[in-house]
């Protein structure tokens, strides 16, 4: 019999929900402790910018037990995203095992010699505690710590009337009403925001930009839903896998003249239908080369705003604030009283002692994870939502069924630390130097490799069933309630 644990779980959003499930399923005792006074993590209402919406489709954007409810949007907008979560989180449970405004400031080995952790917590209104627990679930995702990013002579631009916020501090269009926005970066958040902000009635709205990246349209060719191009098996085994044996490479290079062709199709399609041209957005790099997590879907409207001149879109990045004004690296002066940052967030675990941080991030930024879940040389520690995807929340859900076995013994494939070890140096290889596209976000993204890591994950677990028919396994995206089905056909087990 596995014995029962108390198992803290950080952060209450997508991830944080998956592993309180999986836990609390085989009996655990959880305590989930998240520093916000509401679960959804970056789905929660107070931090969502304006009709902010998915990049997946709502049914990639789902738990395997729980699709979305059939009248939502095929992307479905923030607060029904946030609605989706608060009844997953009533549905199994979960609520009354959160405890809301409780942050994790720091972390350490347990000194009573038994296994797990000892906590240090800090509630909203300052009171300080500490707790112990027999394992812990980092699920405190990718997009918790703001990238700030100040320029010279910010002060004197907001004491002339002018405001600079972080792209998560636009909340309000009025914000933005008659004022000269300018916006920082090209992410989706960028786009998204400098459409709202045209749709807001800013007077003016400049986008600025260091290099255009491929985007994907909702619909490409404005017919074909992306999911149908962008999440199926038959696309991915177009990309070098790891692990790949002789005869994959074989096939690979006898492909490799039709897979060049179907990349040249694509771009030459998203050119046409994007404006790429008429905007001077067209990117340099080819489309193949840089498919990860970064890769945006585009904002509907966005390109239309900037051919006919609403947005004004300039390369380059700030180098001033001047009263009134941004002046850009290039010399440009833009007017402007209000400037977004859309600069991203800081990847980390800061609360982890910094002996353990060492083993966990590579000098150069890039995590020792193995699975993109546990690191054998930090025990009784796991990470869900770590292996972020165009599909998260799947991804978490699988990775929080795998870690709970894990973490009790009971995965079917059982790795040793050694095994563990080997394939950490082994997928680290590869991204240094097969596929660089996938070290972003420190190597954390499983985009466009959804399949091949979810087959991993099933296997590992032991699962029986792991594939519906040829036909559907190639060329339809990955199905979240197929995976339910896989999960049921894997050994489950109680805690004593
Ligand atoms: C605008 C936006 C749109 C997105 N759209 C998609 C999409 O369409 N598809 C997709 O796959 N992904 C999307 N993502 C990525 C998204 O982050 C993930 O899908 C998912 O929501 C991440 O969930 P998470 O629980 O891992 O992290 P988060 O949602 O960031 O939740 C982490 C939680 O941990 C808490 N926390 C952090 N530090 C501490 C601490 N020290 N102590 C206690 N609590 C702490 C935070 O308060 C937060 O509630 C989007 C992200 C954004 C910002």
């Amino acid at each position: 019999m596995t014995i029962r644990k108390h198992v803290c779980v950080i952060g209450a959003g997508v991830s944080g929900l998956a592993a309180a499930r999986s836990f609390k399923k085989r009996g655990h005792r959880v305590t989930v402790l998240e520093r916000s006074h509401e679960l959804g993590g970056v789905w929660e209402p107070s931090r969502s910018y304006p009709d902010v919406q998915t990049q997946s489709p709502k049914d990639l954007y789902r738990y395997t037990d729980k699709a979305m409810p059939k009248d939502f949007p095929e992307w479905p907008k923030g607060p029904q995203v946030f609605s989706y979560l608060s009844d997953y989180a009533d549905d199994h449970g979960l609520r009354p095992l959160i405890r809301f405004d409780t942050a994790v400031s720091a972390m350490r080995r347990r000194d009573d010699g038994k296994p797990g952790w000892e906590l240090d917590l800090e509630t909203a209104n300052g009171e300080k505690t500490s707790e112990t627990f027999d394992f812990v679930a980092v699920c405190t995702g990718q997009f918790s710590e703001k990238n700030i990013l100040t320029h010279p002579g910010q002060e004197e631009f907001e004491a002339e009337g002018g405001t600079v916020i972080h792209s998560s501090e636009y909340t309000d269009p009025a914000m933005v009403k008659g004022r000269n926005v300018t916006v920082l970066g090209f992410s989706k958040s960028a786009t998204d925001i400098a459409v709202s902000a045209v749709k807001s009635g800013a007077r003016s709205v400049t986008i600025v930009y260091l290099e255009s990246v491929w985007r994907i349209p909702y619909f490409v060719g404005g017919l074909i839903n992306f999911k149908r191009i962008l999440y199926i098996r038959a696309q991915e085994k177009m990309f070098p896998g790891w692990s790949r044996s002789g005869f994959a490479r074989f096939n690979h290079a006898v492909a490799r003249p039709f897979i060049w062709a179907h990349w040249r199709a694509l771009e030459a399609l998203l050119t046409v239908q994007l404006k790429l041209n008429k905007t001077g957005l067209k990117p340099k790099d080819p489309i193949e080369g840089g498919v990860n997590c970064s890769v945006p879907i585009a904002t509907p409207g966005f390109f239309e705003m900037v051919a006919d001149g609403r947005i004004k879109a300039v390369q380059g990045t700030f180098a001033s604030y001047e009263p009134g004004a941004i002046r850009l690296t290039g010399g440009e002066l833009i007017k402007s009283d209000m400037a977004i940052l859309a600069v991203g967030w800081k990847l980390g675990v800061p609360y982890l002692p910094a002996e353990y941080r060492e083993k966990l991030v590579e000098p150069d930024g890039q995590y020792r994870l193995y699975r993109l879940i546990a690191n054998p040389d930090i025990p009784d520690l796991g990470f869900v939502g770590f292996n972020s995807s165009f599909c998260t929340v799947l991804c978490a859900d699988l990775a929080a069924e795998w870690l709970v076995r894990y973490a009790d013994g009971k995965l079917a494939k059982q790795p040793t630390p050694e095994e563990m070890r080997a394939n950490m140096d082994m997928m680290l290889h590869w991204r240094r130097n097969e596929r660089p596209a996938a070290k972003i976000y420190g190597g954390l993204c499983v985009a466009p490799y959804h399949f091949k890591h979810f087959d991993e994950l099933i296997d590992d677990m032991g699962a029986r069933v792991k594939r519906r028919n040829p036909l559907a396994e190639n060329l339809s995206p990955p199905d979240a309630g197929a995976y339910a089905r896989y999960l049921r056909s894997a050994p489950d087990y109680q805690v004593a």
